[in-house]
């Protein structure tokens, strides 16, 4: 179905716009169809199993391949540089199909002790509860994931920048740890993006994103996706995608594929809107702290640097009374909207309990690990994803929301 081979563009903005995408052969249209049918007439050789399923199949059912989904899938392999892509209804949906898919009662795996909540929830029960063991570790300490390895460990499980609270994981280190005791690593790079970072490149065995975030960028349709190789995605495709269900419906493949088309220039604005609301924040008197990976205040500034081409629009803040703060932003904000989520035009804000996430979520336990996450976010935290509003508009909204 993918040949991202066939593609031999320079820049990531082409990509964006014309991977993927052709006219229309029979109409002529230069925008991509959007192909709602669930079923497709088929030949009569067809199994009903999709066992049978060969990769030059023709369409059978939706679940199991359609033609709008394979058209972002394409883009999105071009973009990560990856061999072939799998999309599915939510970020979730991609990250719930490759642990089902990896690890089966008896398997270890190193997850990040700091990472999307959900995915932290799944792994504090449900996982376990499978007869699968599941050791949680600071993955920025390198020397952490190396004690971590069992013999029987699956999987490596990383998030850089991890959400919410932007420590970065060097996935060239990770990924050498992995390889040499056999497990497979998987990056979740929803907030650093394809044009910040290639972890596959860096090694890595599978990337993840929810496309919800930056790559649909408008706030608009849930989505995800995981990117690796041809041998390792064929299986996973079939052997669980397809049956597990969390297929992406080709009306959100439509749309994320139309908000792709400009990703690579809003990463661009996103980026340069954050360095100057990070820079503004980090003058007021009001914030006890600020973190975003493009400050040189950033404890990983340096990899950072090396490993990010682009910084993203992902910042959080510390302040006195976070839970009065945010009822006064939430009262206040007039441009910015006091909400979840990331990677939209829209700025967002929102209020991160630490009490709250470090009993739920989280569950650190080790002095370490509580200290790696007071030096990054403390008591009062606020993630802000910087929008692509005019940078002067952001900045004079949050002044206002500040001053009386
Ligand atoms: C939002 C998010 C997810 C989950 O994606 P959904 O599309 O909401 O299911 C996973 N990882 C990270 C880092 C995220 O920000």
């Amino acid at each position: 179905m993918l040949n991202s081979k066939k593609y031999n563009f320079a820049g990531e903005q082409t990509k964006a716009i014309h991977a993927g995408e052709a006219p229309d052969a029979v109409t002529g249209a230069s925008a991509p169809n959007l192909v709602m049918s669930t079923t497709f007439v088929a030949d009569t050789d067809t199994g009903f199993s999709v066992e049978s399923m060969d990769e030059n199949d023709t369409w059978v059912y939706t679940r199991w391949g359609n033609p709008t989904v394979s058209q972002l899938e394409e883009k999105l392999a071009v973009l990560e540089n990856a061999e072939t892509a799998v999309a599915f209804a939510s970020g979730m949906g991609a990250i719930s199909a490759l642990l089902f898919h990896l690890l089966k009662a008896g398997d270890h795996a190193v997850i990040s002790d700091v990472a999307y909540a959900a995915l932290s929830e799944v792994t504090n029960e449900m996982i376990p509860q499978l007869g699968i063991e599941i050791t949680k570790v600071n993955t920025s300490d390198l020397e952490a994931v190396r004690k971590a390895m069992q013999p029987n460990t699956r999987l490596v499980y990383i998030e850089t920048p991890c959400n919410p609270l932007l420590r970065l994981t060097d996935i060239e280190a990770v990924a050498g740890i992995a390889r040499q005791s056999g497990a497979k690593l998987a990056v979740d790079s929803t907030f650093a993006t394809p044009v910040a970072t290639k972890p596959l490149e860096l090694g890595a065995d599978f990337v993840i994103h929810s496309l919800t975030k930056y790559l649909g960028g408008h706030g608009d349709a849930l989505g995800g996706a995981i990117l690796g190789k041809r041998e390792d995605l064929l299986s996973l495709r079939k052997k669980t995608a397809i049956r597990l269900g969390g297929s992406l419906s080709p009306f959100n493949a439509w749309l994320i594929m139309r908000g792709i088309a400009t990703f690579p220039i809003r990463m661009k604005i996103h980026q340069e809107n954050a360095l100057q609301v990070a820079a503004f924040l980090e003058r007021r008197p009001e914030i006890k702290k600020v973190i975003y990976p493009g400050l040189p205040s950033h404890p990983q500034h340096e990899l950072a640097r090396r490993q990010m081409k682009n910084f993203s629009g992902m910042i959080t803040f510390q302040m006195e009374n976070g839970r009065e703060q945010a009822a006064r932003f939430a009262g206040k904000l007039q441009i910015i909207h006091y909400a979840v989520s990331l990677g939209h035009h829209r700025s967002l804000l929102f209020y991160l309990n630490s009490d709250d996430l470090l009993k739920t979520s989280f569950r650190l336990s080790t002095r370490e690990q509580l200290q790696s996450w007071n030096c990054f976010a403390g008591e009062g935290l606020f993630r802000l994803s910087v929008g692509l509003e005019d940078a002067i508009d952001i900045i004079s909204d949050l002044r206002q929301a500040l001053e009386d």
